[in-house]
């Protein structure tokens, strides 16, 4: 563990180890990188202007924009020269920042978080073999939960860029059409089925020419980060229009994102193997060495005027039967471009148990099994009025690596 001198404590998501970007905000700042550090925020913009920062040679006008793009864009060595600077100026015993502390300094309870990314395309994969079972074995019965494709390469859909929202943005319940009775036609309302999708997405920080394929070993020098993230679905409005092309409006109403976007450095000591691949896999889709990562995650529910959480679901990104590596290599193998911005989902993370499992489709089974919520009422799927709360965090030997939260209200239809 390194030790700071900016006091935080032993469990805070944002340890000397960590140091995610984001953009942040104030009454008084205009919008500017921010990295997190315990319970504050290092201005980088403020950090730039100190002149200490000079010798990087990096181009310091990144740290003044409304988003992370260009940041991103200077590539892996400048922003890992970043980190090690920021390790350095703030490891216990270094002075040379104590006479700039207050105006590097914010806590972030005083500042408002933006949108970090401007999102260039936005790709939801599929990539959970439990959730994909699930949810096949609900709309297509068990003989046909997997379809044939699925243990073959990474499903995934493009959805729609501009409605990702960070955590905080509420969302209003969409309307649409529905059939809930196969015998009857098709009916126009409220989505009765509003739900989450416990998710995690990564960005991309380095482009591709079109024709040009990324290969599952040098896949992760395009990944800049990953976030925690919720692709928000209307499952009445999805069932009813998914076939043949995919989702479609019961997604694009909106997905939700946190704040702060973890990089792939402060990751490293959480590799972990993942599931055994069973067919194996074309040449293209092979990898070696470990391309998961443990990272615990949860879902929490918190009803309108309520005073407590429910916690409804725990999983872990390790669970993920195709890996980054391998939907980055899939996603290019046509010749795709990749830009620096684009998004990329894992798709709903599922666990093998019940209480794992990544949506309320499949924790409350389709509306069999209501969720019972601290404050008495039930759920089987999102109500108005709720609040949903994804955490997700890496531990190990003491060492907490965290992502905050992304937390989204759903308010009535417009
Ligand atoms: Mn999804």
């Amino acid at each position: 563990m390194r030790n700071s001198w900016v006091k935080y404590d032993t469990y805070t998501d944002f340890p000397l180890e960590n140091l995610p970007f984001g953009i942040f905000k104030t009454a008084m700042l205009s919008h500017r990188v921010g990295v997190a550090l315990g319970e504050y925020v290092i201005d980088m913009q403020a950090l730039a202007a100190t002149g200490l920062m000079n010798d990087l040679a990096i181009d310091l006008a990144v740290f003044s924009q409304n988003y992370l793009n260009p940041l991103m864009a200077l590539g892996k060595k400048a922003t890992q020269k970043i980190r090690t600077f920021l390790q350095t100026a703030f490891a216990e015993g270094n002075d040379s920042l104590l006479p700039y502390k207050d105006s590097v300094l914010l806590l972030q309870s005083e500042v408002e978080m933006c949108l970090p990314v401007y999102i260039r395309d936005y790709t939801d994969f599929y990539s959970s073999e439990e959730h994909a079972t699930n949810v096949g074995i609900m709309f297509r019965g068990k003989e046909n939960a997997l379809m044939p494709n699925w243990k073959h390469l990474p499903v995934g859909y493009h959805g729609r860029a501009s409605s990702i929202v960070v955590s905080g943005v509420n969302l209003h319940r969409p309307k649409g059409q529905t059939r809930p009775d196969d015998n009857l036609p098709p009916v126009f309302g409220f989505s009765k089925q509003v739900d989450f999708e416990l998710e995690m997405g990564f960005l991309i920080g380095k482009e591709t020419n079109l024709g040009e394929t990324v290969s599952t070993e040098h896949a992760e020098d395009y990944i800049f980060g990953m976030v925690l993230f919720n692709d928000w679905s209307a499952r009445d409005i999805q069932k009813w229009e998914y076939v043949p092309l995919g989702p479609f409006l019961g997604k694009n109403f909106g997905s939700s994102i946190s704040a702060w976007v973890v990089t792939m450095d402060a990751l490293e000591p959480f590799r972990v193997a993942g599931p055994v691949q069973n067919p194996e896999v074309l040449p293209y889709l092979q990898y070696e060495g470990n391309k998961n990562y443990d990272i615990h995650l949860e879902v929490l529910i918190e009803p309108e005027n309520a005073s407590q959480t429910t916690q409804v679901s725990h999983s872990n990104h390790k669970y993920l039967y195709w890996n980054m590596a391998q939907q980055l290599a899939h996603h290019t193998i046509n010749g795709c471009n990749l830009n620096v911005g684009d998004m990329m989902a894992s798709g709903t993370i599922s666990g093998p148990t019940p209480d794992s499992y990544g949506s309320m489709l499949e924790i409350a089974w389709k509306g069999t099994k209501p969720v019972q919520m601290a404050n008495g009422t039930e759920r089987k799927f999102i109500l108005d009025g709720d609040t949903v709360i994804i955490k997700g965090f890496c531990e190990k030997e003491g060492l907490r690596i965290g992502f905050g939260e992304v937390k989204t209200k759903i308010l009535p239809a417009l």
